[in-house]
């Protein structure tokens, strides 16, 4: 099991599969994009997925969600997800994606195994979302979120970043939408984790505003079932059964429930999203190590993870990577 000091169980990876991206979120990362990794550094379908066999294995992973960067631009993605699947059939297997490719893709996607998605947007406005993702495509999500829900990817849940002065009056407008559409709508809190380093926590929108905002139009009571490590605090709206989550990691933060272990595009381990460090494991795999030697790695990486993440702490210091390398 991959257990730290302090008791929690890791039972649930997050896996990259590329760094890439195919929008600019300036909450995220400059116009230009980032320095990607250089190929021969981004593990190989073979190497993630004996990874993740490791993983299920040896180690207890129960629940895998495959993210980037943007995971639907990874080539392998599809034969990685049935390569998962062939693992055990009662796994939990999800992508987090911003929905570019997503109305092409979803159908072989539940033919690997996949069961569900995640699905990033922002704004229901085409300027505001070119303003938001520098590009202009906010049908190609519209129509992939259609065929994530067509094709049985649910269900699907929709995560969205309200911005300062760019779209924070867009939460009752987003909620309706996504209640119209059977989505699971799930609001975020802007963490300090991009790559240009411009977070300021008085201009993120708390969890307490965006509670205030949707309270005009709707009720909400919090649901009666336990919340456990799950990072949003879900309420039924107008007693329900639609349901909203709030991910309020900055102001309300959950690690002592974690139980989730990052794993990068190029193979490093990170036992927590603000970790300051990581454990190779491409460069273990590569020299020849075998998969006992690797689990071991594993462990010990996670042995040493924090009891929180800091973001509140004086001394925070903001992670050399951004959200879009490490796996959102
Ligand atoms: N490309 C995929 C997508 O768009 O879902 C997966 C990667 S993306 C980094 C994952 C999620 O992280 C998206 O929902 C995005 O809005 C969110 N995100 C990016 N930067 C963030 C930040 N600084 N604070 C909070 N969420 C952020």
């Amino acid at each position: 099991m991959l257990t730290d000091s302090f008791g929690r169980v890791h039972n649930n990876l997050r896996i990259s599969v590329t760094d890439r991206c195919n929008l600019r979120c300036t909450y995220c990362m400059p116009a230009e994009g980032l320095d990607w990794l250089p190929h021969p550094e981004v593990l190989t379908d073979d190497e993630v997925g004996r990874l993740i066999e490791i993983g299920v294995r040896r180690l207890g992973i129960r629940e895998v969600r495959f993210t980037g960067g943007e995971p639907l631009i990874r080539r392998g993605l599809v034969d990685i997800v049935r390569r998962t699947r062939a693992l055990d059939d009662d796994l939990e297997l999800s992508v987090t994606t911003n929905g570019l490719g997503l109305e092409r893709m979803a159908g072989a996607l539940v033919g690997a195994g996949l069961d569900r998605v995640n699905l990033s947007l922002d704004t229901l406005d085409p300027t505001r979302f070119r303003t938001i993702t520098r590009r202009d495509r906010l049908d190609d999500v519209m129509r992939g979120a259609k065929a994530a829900h067509e094709a049985g990817l649910t269900p699907v849940k929709v995560n969205a970043v309200l911005l300062r002065g760019v779209n924070d009056d867009e939460a009752c407008d987003l909620l309706e939408w996504a209640i119209a559409h059977e989505y699971e709508l799930r609001f975020i809190e802007q963490m300090p984790l991009d790559a240009q380093h411009d977070w300021h926590r008085d201009q993120m929108v708390t969890a307490e505003e965006i509670f205030a905002r949707l309270e005009r139009e709707f009720t909400l009571t919090p649901v009666s079932e336990p919340r456990g490590s799950a990072p949003a605090e879900l309420f039924l709206v107008d007693g329900g059964p639609a349901t909203v989550g709030v991910i309020a990691s900055v102001t309300r933060p959950f690690c002592g429930d974690c139980d989730r272990v990052r794993l990068t595009a190029d193979g490093q381990v990170r036992n927590c999203l603000f970790a300051r460090q990581e454990s190779d494991l491409r460069g273990a795999l590569r020299a020849g190590a075998t998969d006992e030697e690797l689990a071991d790695r594993w462990i010990a990486a996670m042995a040493t993870k924090l009891p929180g993440h800091g973001i509140n702490d004086p001394s925070f210091l903001q992670p050399d990577r951004p959200m879009s390398a490490i796996g959102g």
